[in-house]
């Protein structure tokens, strides 16, 4: 099972239940942070690290013997990362998408493709948990490449039955990219009216990605009850709450795993994943009772 876990907005706690989530199943979990940008779980898991490999993405590179500067590259470029000029052609590289399109239009040969590195990508261990992230180099622009690099690695370590990814806040490319084909998204929130604000974005992205999500209300007893009204309206379960903690500041500040030092976030953390584990089952009752109901009635309209 791919569970994601995801907020419309930084500083909800997405990261801290993400963390604690996998220390406390103690079994076989990939964990893979795809906050790119500014990747924070190895902080909190603090995993030995076991290797690095750098990330690149093809760009062009023009034959200028063979260009004639026909323009033909520019004008299918969609990304405007060519620029053919009178006498030269200029290439953007940070923003190519290598999608590969100015070569298949080129009709002198003239572009050949040479790797460009964007990041760095890190494996590493804690006890049952495979670690995966990735850090993009400064001033680079585009975090999808190194996001589905991070993934495609944490499809390749076998052995556990659950990865968390841990997406990056907000509801842009880089979360789409992230949470792209999981099995199920949590999406962590505060019931403040910012909190709200990007709850609802963030909803609005993940239903429009056809992806189930369930709700975890963090430090659920400050705000007011807005979060939990638009829930109810949505029809989404919240699958759990984390009153204020004034300690779980304190322990986060020290780096510390919640679930090691406070007793209650393990026995949370653990009924999160049964409440999680019971929300798929019943989506997955309704999608086989609505194929049963499907094929009564295609049986019946054939009979
Ligand atoms: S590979 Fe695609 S995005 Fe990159 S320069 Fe060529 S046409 Fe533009
Ligand atoms: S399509 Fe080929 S020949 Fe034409 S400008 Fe681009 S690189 Fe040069």
């Amino acid at each position: 099972m791919i569970l994601a876990t995801a907020s419309g907005k930084g500083g909800t706690g997405k990261t801290t239940v993400a963390c604690n989530l996998a220390v406390a199943l103690e079994s076989p979990v990939v964990f893979a942070d795809c906050d790119v940008e500014e990747p924070n779980a190895h902080l909190f898991l603090k995993p030995h690290w076991d290797g690095t490999e750098s990330v690149t993405v093809d760009v062009p590179e023009m034959d200028t013997a063979r260009c004639t500067l026909c323009g033909a590259c520019q004008e299918i470029c969609q990304f405007k990362a060519i620029a053919v000029l009178p006498e030269t052609l200029l290439v953007f590289q940070e923003l190519c998408h290598s999608c590969g399109g100015c070569a298949l239009v080129c009709p002198e040969k003239a572009v050949s493709w040479k790797a460009r590195e964007v990041g760095l990508l890190r494996v590493g261990h804690r006890g049952p948990i495979r670690f995966v992230d990735g850090t993009l180099k400064i001033g680079e622009a585009m975090p999808p490449p190194l996001i589905r690099r991070v993934r495609r690695k944490a499809a390749e370590t076998l052995g556990a039955s659950i990865t968390i990814l841990d997406a990056p806040p907000g509801t842009s490319c880089p979360v789409v990219t992230s949470l792209w084909e999981s099995d199920y998204v949590l999406l962590v929130t505060e019931p403040t009216p910012f909190g709200l604000n990007d709850l609802e974005l963030a909803v609005g992205a993940v239903k429009k990605m056809g992806l189930p999500c369930g709700i975890v209300i963090n430090r659920c007893d400050i705000g007011d009850a807005r979060a939990r009204e638009f829930a109810w309206r949505e029809n989404i379960p919240i699958l759990l709450e984390i009153p204020f903690d004034r300690q779980v500041a304190e322990h986060l500040a020290k780096g510390d795993v919640l679930v090691e030092v406070l007793p209650r976030w393990k026995e949370m953390m653990q009924e999160l994943h049964r409440n999680v584990l019971q929300a798929v089952e019943a989506l997955q009752g309704k999608v086989s009772g609505k194929a049963c109901a499907d094929s009564e009635i295609r049986s019946g309209v054939s009979s």
